[in-house]
């Protein structure tokens, strides 16, 4: 048994109290925490390990709810253009000339990226999942993972039976830090009753479903010309027929009252992605609306090719000032809850509230610390305030997932850093080539 010892931190915990311990204490014992709370004058046992907080934020690591990681490898090829013609002319005709290991390099680069921003956990929707779960495993972060199913593809049939087995394989292997779900992509690219088919197989093997939904003012109105309902509705009616699974859907940009009050009734876990809603012109999500309705929110960068960057700290601050543009009011998503969003609210919309997204004892041990020693967070009024509305990524210092350093001194621990980058380009370039 290992035990290690962060040391006199100003402790951000995200508990139920939204504690803060200045100077604080965090154990780690393995992959759990142990303790979280003041610091201890005079420890009776001998740790394995001491990191020192000292001039540092420790608090739980960020949570990226939807992405598509290996899309790292388009980032700024297509920019500044609608989301069909983004899709269809652009990002697609790329896609069909993909790789598993331009998939894994991809994957690999998107978690550099996101180690180096304090992103601990995150969930993905992409093809050659395989190849994504390969570098998720040698990087050390936590994901879950969906291999994404169109329905109107030539293969859709085939893709779903590729993906059942998939989830089955991940679920059989049992190693953690790794989940699986199907990723039925959209309700436009998935017809009602392939949707209903994707469905009805999560809830036999007992796992989620990863969509996105209502993410255009065109997809729903199109829905609704075919079917009378919006995505929501539609989502609402087959979890109806054949019981419920865990959704996580995206965007939920475009949404009536109805909508909201179905998606709080349904448990679903709404991934809210600022960024790339506002790079698509796709709309403002009713952020404000979906929390006060209770609905389990998560931040979300998307893929890498429509932000450009997969950096939750970002998309937090985003997350909170559009918010009080969008209702006038600036009270809106304060910073508590804007930080709540980026981590335990995240976690519970990825159905792990359990396990991760705060520092408790008893919690997996994804932790993070932030250099606080810099121009931009001084003086040191509300720490809370400082982490959402001043913060960068670029001052994470450390980060540790299940108890596992992966980045000491803002630079990554196991992973190849050099190597990463020389490797991604060369599939970039062979994708365009
Ligand atoms: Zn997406």
């Amino acid at each position: 048994m290992s035990k290690l010892l962060i040391e006199g931190a100003t402790v951000v915990t995200l508990n139920r109290d939204n504690a803060v311990y200045s100077p604080g204490d965090i154990i780690l014992e393995d992959e759990r925490l142990v303790y979280v709370g003041p610091s201890q004058r005079r420890l009776a046992w001998q740790p394995d390990r001491v990191i020192s907080g000292q001039g540092k934020i420790a608090l739980p690591g960020f949570i990226n709810t939807h992405t598509h990681a290996a899309m790292t490898l388009f980032r700024s090829y297509a920019d500044d253009l609608a989301l069909k013609p983004w899709l269809e002319e652009k990002i697609w005709p790329l896609e069909t000339k993909l790789t598993p290991e331009a998939v894994y390099w991809g994957t690999m680069l998107a978690c550099l990226e996101m180690l180096e921003a304090g992103v601990t956990a995150f969930a993905d929707m992409y093809f050659y999942s395989e190849e994504t779960v390969r570098a998720v495993a040698e990087s050390g972060l936590r994901a879950d993972v969906a291999p994404g199913l169109i329905g109107v593809a030539p293969q859709a049939e085939q893709a779903l039976v590729q993906a059942v087995d998939f989830v089955k394989r991940i679920q059989a292997s049992a190693g953690g830090r790794i989940r699986a779900r199907l990723g039925p992509h959209a309700p436009y690219t998935c017809p009602p009753s392939y949707l209903k088919e994707v469905v009805s197989a999560a809830r036999e093997l007992g796992c989620g479903i990863h969509i996105h939904l209502a993410e255009t003012k065109r997809e729903v109105e199109e829905l609704k010309a075919q079917t009378g309902h919006s995505p929501v509705e539609l989502l609402h009616e087959i979890l109806g027929e054949v019981g419920p699974v865990p959704v996580l859907a995206a965007h939920c940009v475009h949404l009536s009252n109805e909508d909201v009050r179905l998606l709080a009734e349904d448990g679903v876990g709404v991934a809210h992605n600022p960024g790339s809603n506002l790079k698509l012109a796709s709309g403002l999500a009713p952020l404000a609306d979906l929390i006060t309705a209770g609905v389990k929110v998560g931040l979300g960068t998307d893929g890498a090719a429509s932000n450009n960057n997969l950096d939750v700290l970002e998309e937090m601050r985003l997350a909170t000032l559009l918010a009080k543009l969008a209702t006038g009011d600036p009270t809106a998503v304060p910073a508590a809850t804007a930080l709540r969003l980026a981590t335990l609210s995240g976690a519970e919309a990825l159905g792990l509230g359990e396990e991760i997204g705060s520092l408790e004892a008893g919690k997996q041990a994804d932790v993070i610390l932030l250099n606080e020693e810099q121009a931009h967070l001084f003086p040191r009024h509300d720490v809370i305030s400082r982490i959402v509305y001043a913060a960068r990524s670029a001052d994470v210092d450390t980060v540790i997932v299940a108890g596992e350093v992966l980045l000491e001194n803002g630079r990554p621990v196991k992973l190849d850093r050099e190597k990463i980058l020389a490797e991604a380009q060369r599939q970039a370039e062979k994708l365009l080539g």
